[in-house]
């Protein structure tokens, strides 16, 4: 009997669970059913307190296609309501502030204007950040060692790499080259010679900057972005007293885009085919006039 109904119950159990997936995946999902279910599918617990919330938009709105981005330009919310994708997944804000607080610019023309453009063409914008972070492995980290190249480079879990042997301006021309940027900018001798490199995406702050540059061997770091009287003057001084170091300042955008696309892969894996999953580049905003000389 027990021999019986045990693959009964397993028929019974396993129909329930799949009946349970496409009911949550064939419905029409609201953005509010979708973040529900990142929420699920990332392995770190979900904050209390995070900046990870809905931006602007109904999140009741039934999603027809979603495009992530590192950052909800104006440019990236024109571009993914052409490509028919209203609910977009961005890593940094969208009203120039790191809460995305909208009040000291309530009366803002560019900030009325933005917020005018999502309600308008019923998007919704919702930030993924602190969590595609504390994802493991970290899923803006993945995506962007995977654009260097450097997996292979890779020594242990930590953002630390030991690669071919290189100078400070071969790796700053290396970046600038494969992220077509001109305004990548390095601190230290050009021809210092490396091997053992950190990286510290995004804008990090100074003492996690310091923190991989003084860890044992590590000869130069690669940054996001960094206030300029804080890492930037650090590292002049330590080459100063002869304490030799590298600085690559590579850009924030450059620096985590790459982590933006591969969460368009990720998102791929588990929602359903009905929604489009599209990445849509925001690019780096900052050029040089040198570029037009
Ligand atoms: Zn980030």
């Amino acid at each position: 009997m027990k021999q019986i109904i045990s693959p009964l119950l397993l028929i019974i159990s396993v129909t329930y669970i799949q009946c349970n997936t496409l009911k949550a995946q064939t419905t029409e999902l609201t953005a509010q059913e979708l973040i529900a279910l990142i929420k699920e599918e990332v392995n770190c617990e979900w904050q209390k307190e995070t900046v990870d919330t809905f931006k602007a938009g109904d999140p009741a709105t039934k999603v027809a296609g979603i495009a992530t981005t590192f950052m909800a330009t104006m440019e990236v919310l024109k571009k993914a309501k052409a490509q028919g994708c209203n609910l977009v997944i961005t890593h940094e804000p969208t009203f120039y502030n790191h809460l995305d607080d909208m009040e000291p610019l309530e009366r803002d023309p560019v900030q009325q204007a933005k917020l005018s453009f999502i309600e308008d063409n019923d998007m919704v914008v919702f930030r993924f950040h602190d969590h595609w972070h504390r994802h493991r492995p970290d899923g803006i980290y993945t995506g962007v060692i995977q654009a260097f190249g450097w997996e292979k480079y890779r020594e242990g879990m930590e953002h630390k790499f030991i690669i071919p042997k290189t100078t400070l301006k071969e790796l700053g021309y290396f970046i600038a080259q494969k992220f077509g940027t001109h305004t990548v900018r390095v601190v230290g001798n050009p021809d210092m010679e490396l091997t053992y490199v950190g990286m510290v995406l995004g804008a990090a702050g100074r003492q996690r900057h310091l923190e991989m540059l003084n860890k044992r061997g590590i000869q130069a770091i690669i940054v996001g972005e960094s206030q300029e009287w804080e890492t930037v003057e650090y590292v002049r001084d330590a080459n100063e007293l002869g304490m030799e170091q590298g600085l690559i300042v590579m850009g924030h955008a450059d620096s985590e885009e790459a982590g933006m696309a591969y969460c368009a892969e990720w998102l791929e894996s588990f929602i359903t085919k009905d929604i489009p999953v599209k990445f849509i580049s925001a690019g780096n905003p900052l050029w040089s006039p040198e570029q037009f000389k």
